[in-house]
């Protein structure tokens, strides 16, 4: 893909439990922001097919899904979306949710991706998220959600591969959010980070 058809987005980070869905489900509600998060791409594959079982397999025990085949059902979700023009990437503006997940993820996203921001979503006590998470298996009915030890290793594994992402991007772009208020406070303050992006990039239909 040559370099300037890069798709322009914003990436949403942070820990499990922060409510990365959660504000991403609202802005994908907003015309110009195309919303997608990996995990729901993974969670919407037919759990039947060779894919699926081994996604299914790596989730459920909260590791990592491995590269490749994590890049390779992104890249067919996205041009699914785009031959559907549910996202329109001279248009929309793309709210990346759940990746890099990894420093070697940085780099495949580079030839894809052309990133403006990356939104931390911060919290910091780690009880006060695997109780929030705890809620979320309830709701959502997520098996990787219902499990303590499962929950864990999440954390972990964002402790150790994924925050390592953050250093590999220039600080400047780097924007951090608390996450202890309300939704619409957390909302108002992306909204804040990202409308600045949009009139910058994209010219507004109005
Ligand atoms: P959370 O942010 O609560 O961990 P997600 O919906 O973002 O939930 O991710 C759910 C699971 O999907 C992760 O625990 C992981 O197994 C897998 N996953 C999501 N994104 C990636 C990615 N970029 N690379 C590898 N695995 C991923």
């Amino acid at each position: 893909m040559p370099q300037d058809d890069r798709y322009r987005c914003v990436l949403l980070f942070g820990p499990p439990g922060v409510g990365k869905g959660t504000q991403g489900g609202i802005l994908a509600n907003i015309p110009g922001f195309f919303h997608l998060s990996v995990g729901d791409v993974f969670r919407s594959i037919d759990i039947g097919s060779e894919s699926g079982k081994q996604v299914y397999d790596y989730i459920s025990r909260g590791e990592l899904v491995p590269n490749e085949l994590t890049m390779k059902i992104w890249k067919t979700a996205v041009d699914a979306y785009v031959a559907l023009s549910w996202y329109k990437p001279r248009e929309d503006l793309l709210i990346l949710d759940g990746m890099p997940r990894n420093v070697e993820q940085v780099e495949v996203v580079k030839q894809y991706l052309e990133i403006y921001r990356v939104i931390y979503l911060e919290c910091g006590d780690l009880e006060d998220m695997v109780h929030r998470i705890r809620r979320r298996a309830i709701r959502e009915n997520r098996t990787d959600d219902a499990n303590e030890d499962v929950i864990r290793r999440r954390f972990q594994l964002y402790e150790e591969v994924t925050a390592p992402v953050l250093e590999q991007y220039d600080q400047k772009i780097i924007h951090r959010i608390n996450c202890n208020r309300s939704p619409a406070e957390v909302l108002r303050a992306i909204l804040d980070c990202t409308i600045p992006v949009q009139n910058e990039h994209f010219h507004q239909n109005q």
